[in-house]
């Protein structure tokens, strides 16, 4: 299959929703990642989508939809603090999940009873989603386990020849992937921290959760179990206090002969002292927005990545570091 990559325009609009009508599957941009988008109440359309990725059959898709989008058609039990934080915050990268109404195949929830939905702001997306004006499952335009792609360029080395067409509509600047907020309860519950932040959460639904997953319970959010967002070389994570640590073992590591390179921020980096890191950026959101292209330029150029966490742990650095220390996680 060839895949093609086109910018967003009428012409590549026709194309996307003949695919998206006939059960394929199409890339689309958003301003977190990019994301592998399919009809929602099209359950073979669903499926084709975890086939493409590798995806684990038990995690689930979230749903996005246009700004005009009804979305008591998907779901129930809206609660008055969902009304309030989507009044705030969306469109925006907050994924609200709620008890779902049956209408989208089953096969987005993989079997729960609830369903993850999503109003990007990205303006490209909002214009292909009013344009096919249908709920669109979509996961990350990678292949699963590995990094998640923030430009056309990186849906394309992922899945070349597996799907037919990615729409290019620049590079996604939010950079990791939406929060995930689990607003079926009495006050909503973080379920993957990302750019909209518990304080924001906080300050306009008065109280929020965080949920964390322990190893070897029932996941209430599926995804939280895998490995994800990894490189395709070998990965070694340490805390800001031992950067020292960190550089010893660089030296050794290159001294065996392995090409290594360092992912930092900015203040690591000039601490350091060697020519040549990965450098992720000054502040959190840049650092949000570059994380997944370095952990991509790192696997290109090195055997290792040797990766040192951030000062600052609280606010948009938390989404951040969950996905720094998933990359870096040794299971499978
Ligand atoms: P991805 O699309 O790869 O960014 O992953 C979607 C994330 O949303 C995963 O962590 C899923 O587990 C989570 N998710 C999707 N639907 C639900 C749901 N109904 N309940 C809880 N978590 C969900
Ligand atoms: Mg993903």
């Amino acid at each position: 299959m060839i895949t093609k990559v086109l910018k967003i325009d009428i012409n590549s609009l026709q194309l996307a929703r003949n695919i998206i009508l006939s059960g394929g599957a199409v890339a689309i941009p958003t301003e977190t990642v990019y994301g592998l988008g399919a009809n929602a109440y099209d359950t073979g359309a669903v499926e084709n989508i975890f086939a493409i990725k590798g995806r684990p059959n038990d995690n689930p898709l979230i749903v996005h939809v246009h700004r005009g989008f009804d979305i008591s058609e998907l779901v129930t039990d809206i609660p008055d603090y969902a009304v309030k934080l989507a009044d705030a915050y969306l469109p925006g990268p907050l994924t609200m999940v709620y008890r779902s109404k049956g209408t989208v195949s089953p096969a987005v929830s993989c079997g729960l009873s609830t369903v993850a939905i999503r109003i990007p702001s990205h303006e490209g997306v909002q214009k292909f989603l009013k344009y096919v004006n249908l709920p669109i499952a979509a996961p990350s335009a990678n292949i699963s386990k590995h990094v998640s792609p923030t430009s056309a360029g990186h849906v394309y080395a992922d899945l070349n020849g597996k799907i037919e067409l990615i729409l290019d509509g620049g590079v996604s600047a939010g950079g990791i992937e939406s929060t995930v907020l689990d607003c079926t309860g009495p006050e909503p519950v973080i379920l993957r921290t990302g750019l909209i932040t518990r304080e924001m959460i906080k300050k306009v639904a008065g109280a929020c959760g965080v949920y964390e997953y322990k190893d070897g319970e029932t996941a209430r959010s599926p995804g939280l179990k895998y490995k994800h967002y990894s490189p395709d070389c070998r990965t070694k994570l340490f805390k800001y206090e031992e950067i020292s640590d960190a550089m010893e073992y660089f030296t050794q590591r290159m001294r065996n002969g392995v090409k290594a390179v360092i992912l930092c921020d900015d203040h690591v980096a000039k601490m350091v002292g060697v020519n040549y890191v990965l450098n992720l950026g000054k502040t959190p959101e840049d650092m949000a927005a570059n994380l997944y292209a370095r952990l991509r330029e790192g696997e290109k150029i090195a055997q290792e990545i040797i990766a040192i966490e951030p000062k600052n742990k609280s606010g948009v650095m938390a989404g951040v570091l969950n996905r720094l220390k998933k990359a870096c996680a040794e299971v499978k």
